[in-house]
């Protein structure tokens, strides 16, 4: 297996300007693991309690996703309901039940033990290093939230000393850094241990900063941004799995992974849950990778 995650897998009741859904299939590593599947092999690491619909293990399975990670325990499932209001970078959590994820005890199957790349969804910091101390990988993308830097920020640094590449938002990075500007925000994060981070702006892109070098890339011009619930996640899924498809973690093959990252985002924004992302074609993921490059190019 190329690609393990380790993270939420949740049922959401969302609200947006456009409309309402109720449980319905949400949580980090769902759209981690759906997204990454279009570009490499991923199993998931997470727990589900007894209301957990089949239907949705089903779906991951349709996706080729190695599901033997996944804890089945006699509780409720992780559940997350949020409200948007027009400013969509900020959803209003209305609910949020840890369940059986509050006692959840990450186990690796043998055949994760060994893989290209262990991305380490945006859960507690104490959970991710169990899994980081489990599973050997060629490398360690991390993502983190707000939540976990203002109450967990000393284990959160624990882990970032052991990860090779960090994906956050701009709120985030600088909350971590302690840095308003993103440069500096960026530079204090890899003094941390990564050696590179991606920056998320949202609407306005993303930011690749490794080492010295930096890359930008603009978001995919939307009229409707449905459901921004795991655009986040969707990035970090096309952005990892590229990698791991190509085995390639030089900054030229990064700039790329960011592109196809920011591809699998706006897919995941234009309907309510996995949805949109559930039966893309292969053609429809590169073709608007390649619009990428046709709004940035010109000459001088
Ligand atoms: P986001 O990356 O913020 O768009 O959220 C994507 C998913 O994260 C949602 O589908 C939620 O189920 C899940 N989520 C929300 N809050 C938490 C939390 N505190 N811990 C883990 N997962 C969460």
């Amino acid at each position: 297996m190329k690609t393990v995650t380790v993270g939420s897998i949740a049922i959401d009741s969302i609200k947006t300007p456009f409309g309402e859904v109720r449980d319905v299939l949400g949580g980090s590593a769902s759209y981690f693991s759906i997204s990454a599947s279009y570009f490499t092999s991923v199993g998931i690491i997470g727990v589900v309690g007894k209301d957990f619909p089949e239907e949705y293990i089903e779906l991951f399975k349709k996706r080729g996703i190695d599901t033997s990670g996944i804890k089945f325990e006699g509780g409720r499932t992780f559940r997350w309901a949020g409200d948007y209001g027009y400013d969509l970078n900020n959803p209003k959590t209305i609910n949020l039940e840890l369940n059986v994820f509050e006692k959840f005890k990450p186990e690796v199957p043998e055949k994760m033990r060994n893989v290209e790349i262990l991305f380490l969804a945006a859960i507690h910091p104490e959970l991710q290093m169990a899994v980081l101390h489990e599973i050997n990988a060629k490398l360690v993308i991390s993502d983190t939230r707000d939540h976990w830097i203002k109450g967990n920020k000393k284990k959160l640094v624990e882990v970032l000393k052991r990860t090779d590449g960090l994906l956050i938002n701009e709120e985030e990075a600088r909350m971590l850094s302690e840095e308003y500007n993103i440069l500096k925000a960026a530079r204090a994060i890899m003094k941390m241990g990564p050696e590179f981070v991606v920056i998320k702006r949202g609407e306005y892109g993303a930011v690749l900063f490794y080492r010295d070098k930096i890359f930008y890339v603009p978001a995919y011009p939307l009229e409707v941004i449905f459901d921004p619930t795991g655009a986040g996640d969707s990035f970090a899924g096309g952005f990892t799995g590229f990698l791991a498809h190509t085995g390639d973690y030089s900054f030229d093959n990064m700039k790329k992974a960011v592109v196809y990252g920011s591809a699998m985002g706006s897919f995941a924004v234009e309907k309510f849950s996995v949805e949109r992302l559930i039966d893309l074609k292969e053609g429809e993921i590169f073709e608007r990778a390649s619009k990428f490059k046709e709004f940035v190019e010109f000459e001088l």
